[in-house]
């Protein structure tokens, strides 16, 4: 699907741009398919610049004086596929780095930046053997990891134990997202015998009435989530992610309610705390806890991360657009019917991801349109 060039068979008049899936941040330069990320300099950046308006053959760009060691840095873009050549139909490439599989549809809490708070899911779990599917068509690809989510709280799965024994067979690890409610000792046990790249809890306030609101959830299961934490930062130490308490909603205490809560589960072991910048999800919950976003239809973006290096499959094996598309109404195939690679390189994901990497138009009604992933801005200077 994603292909290195080789830089023995670079031919000096073949037409080179800069990918369409190469953006920058000052002079830090990602790039989406193969998930690096490169310091660089300023020469680099307008080197990417000029070929992304302009594309160039090699001769050509060997004649820009005014870049300097030139030769290194094409040697090192081509390397790093930040160069692609200008016939490389883009919009076929896709890499799963990272998999979201939605092994159950609902949630125990209500979280008020949440849209389980406004419209719950449905039961829903994913059959071990349609789970058992999704990680055969994986076989081939090396993702960064998997997740059990999609908006669902992967321990009520009856399942839970089987799945992640089926992902260590395979060498997959796991990244967990959980509010740890019902994380009892003997599950923390269990994680503790490996294949976890991190867990993340979604932990708003130290407090008990704040959590207890913001979750809209009984004071016991503020005791029980506070309990998890606390023993898992004891028991699992050395996760290659570490563990990761999330503080969500954002509100003018978020940075306080954050600090608080690293003041206290720090003592427990290395934790990392992170404020979230809770946003709408595309429209489906609006409240003061969330930011809003919006764009204009008809317009030319400078692309999401999720369309080329994500992969998202429902507990029925639906592929879906991605974690913000909390419905799953935008649906690219079906696992049971077809492989990944034929899903991700299909008509509807090709179009998605032309019209989010500026290469068409976005299509007015698109969902993309409500969301603050869509980058609006390719080469950012500030
Ligand atoms: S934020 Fe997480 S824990 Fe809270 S309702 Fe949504 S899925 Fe459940
Ligand atoms: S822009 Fe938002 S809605 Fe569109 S694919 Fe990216 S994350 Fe999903």
């Amino acid at each position: 699907m994603f292909r290195n060039p080789a830089i023995d068979h670079i031919q000096m008049e073949t037409e080179y741009k800069t990918s369409a899936f190469v953006h920058s941040w000052q002079t830090v330069i990602f790039n989406d398919l193969t998930n690096r990320i490169v310091v660089g300099d300023e020469d680099d950046i307008t080197l990417l610049k000029r070929l992304a308006e302009s594309p160039k053959t090699l001769h050509d760009i060997a004649s820009f004086s005014d870049i300097k060691r030139l030769d290194e840095k094409l040697k090192f873009f081509l390397l790093e596929n930040l160069l692609v050549p200008v016939s490389q139909d883009e919009m076929l490439s896709f890499v799963p780095h990272r998999v979201d599989i939605e092994t159950v549809r609902q949630c125990n809490a209500r979280c008020q930046f949440c849209p389980q708070s406004v419209s719950p899911k449905s039961r829903g779990v994913m059959p071990l053997d349609l789970f058992s599917l999704a990680l055969t068509r994986l076989e081939g690809t090396t993702p960064d990891w998997i997740a059990f989510n999609h908006y669902g709280e992967p321990l009520i799965d009856p399942f839970f134990r089987r799945r992640i024994e089926l992902l260590r067979e395979r060498k997959l690890p796991l990244a967990l997202f959980t509010n740890g409610i019902l994380m009892k000792d003997d599950v923390v046990d269990f994680l503790a015998a490996g294949g976890i790249k991190k867990i993340v809890f979604n932990f708003p306030s130290l407090e008990q009435t704040e959590w207890c609101e913001l979750m809209q959830m009984p004071e016991q299961s503020y005791r029980k989530a506070r309990h998890a934490i606390e023993f898992c930062l004891k028991t699992i130490r050395h996760l290659p992610e570490g563990i990761v308490i999330s503080v969500n909603a954002v509100t003018d205490t978020q940075e306080m309610r954050a600090h608080k809560i690293k003041e206290h589960f720090m003592t427990f072991g290395e934790v990392q705390v992170r404020t979230v910048f809770s946003d709408s999800r595309a429209g489906s919950i609006q409240n003061n806890l969330v930011r809003i976003n919006s764009h204009s239809g008809g317009q030319r973006y400078s692309g999401c991360d999720r369309i080329v290096s994500q992969l998202h499959i429902s507990t029925e094996g639906k592929v879906y657009l991605c974690c913000q598309d909390y419905d799953q109404n935008v649906v690219l195939g079906d696992i049971r019917q077809e492989s990944i690679s034929s899903i991700m390189t299909g008509p509807l994901a090709r179009q998605l991801r032309a019209e989010m990497y500026g290469l068409a138009p976005m299509e007015s009604g698109r969902i993309c349109l409500n969301c603050h992933a869509l980058r609006q801005t390719r080469f950012l200077d500030q």
